[in-house]
């Protein structure tokens, strides 16, 4: 079974291109909800947390988000630490999940597929492109941040054109050319793959 990324930069589109595959039968891995649950659940990875942040990173038995984000979104090597522990959990837990799955392919959902090397464990990556001030109009809209926040997000990814150039396969979510049809094209080549 084939094992395929889907990336993207920040309202690219990535979720939305999933749900497209999903409709069409293929088992989403999502990246983001995955690490959430890791860090809450995976008794080595808390662990890890708390040696490198403290106890304060927990309040009980669950991830003290506010705290964790307070320190990290000043400081980029701490983003990076973070991180840094959280994907070999996701890479394996994503792994382990992919191999369960019954489709002839199954898509793991993440912005940060070549930051985490999560590639090298993948047969092929599709990148979701989607033109900047786009992607700040859907995400102002969508999480209520300034443009000045989502820049400041959007400057801290890959950059937007070697992201895309390291992509095997492309969706251009544009609002200009439709997004189902390029889903289901890109579909009906995986299926040839296999
Ligand atoms: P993030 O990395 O920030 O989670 P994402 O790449 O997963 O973002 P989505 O959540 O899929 O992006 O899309 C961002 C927002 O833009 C969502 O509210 C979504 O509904 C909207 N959106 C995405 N693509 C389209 C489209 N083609 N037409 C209309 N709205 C869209």
């Amino acid at each position: 079974m084939l094992k395929i990324g889907l990336t993207g930069g920040i309202g690219s589109g990535k979720s939305t291109v999933a749900q497209i595959f999903e409709v069409l039968g293929i088992p989403v891995y999502y990246a983001d909800v995955a690490a959430k649950r890791l860090m809450n659940e995976n008794i080595t990875l808390k662990k890890e947390i708390l040696r490198e942040f403290g106890e304060e990173a927990y309040s009980g038995d669950l991830l003290n988000r506010p705290y964790l984000a307070s320190i990290v979104f000043k400081n980029p090597a701490k983003l990076a630490t973070l991180n840094n522990l959280v994907h070999p959990f996701t890479i394996a837990d994503a792994e382990t999940w992919m191999l369960q799955q019954q489709s002839p392919y199954s898509i793991k959902e993440a912005a940060l597929i070549f930051e985490s090397n999560a590639h090298l464990h993948l047969d092929y990556v599709i990148g979701v492109q989607s033109p900047l001030p786009l992607r700040i109009q859907r995400v102002m809209e969508r999480d209520k941040l300034s443009e000045a926040e989502i820049l400041a997000r959007i400057n801290k990814q890959m950059d937007e054109t070697e992201k895309m150039n390291r992509c095997h396969f492309i969706i251009i979510n544009d609002e200009q050319e439709l997004l189902i049809p390029q889903v289901v094209a890109l579909h009906e080549k995986l299926l040839a793959i296999r």
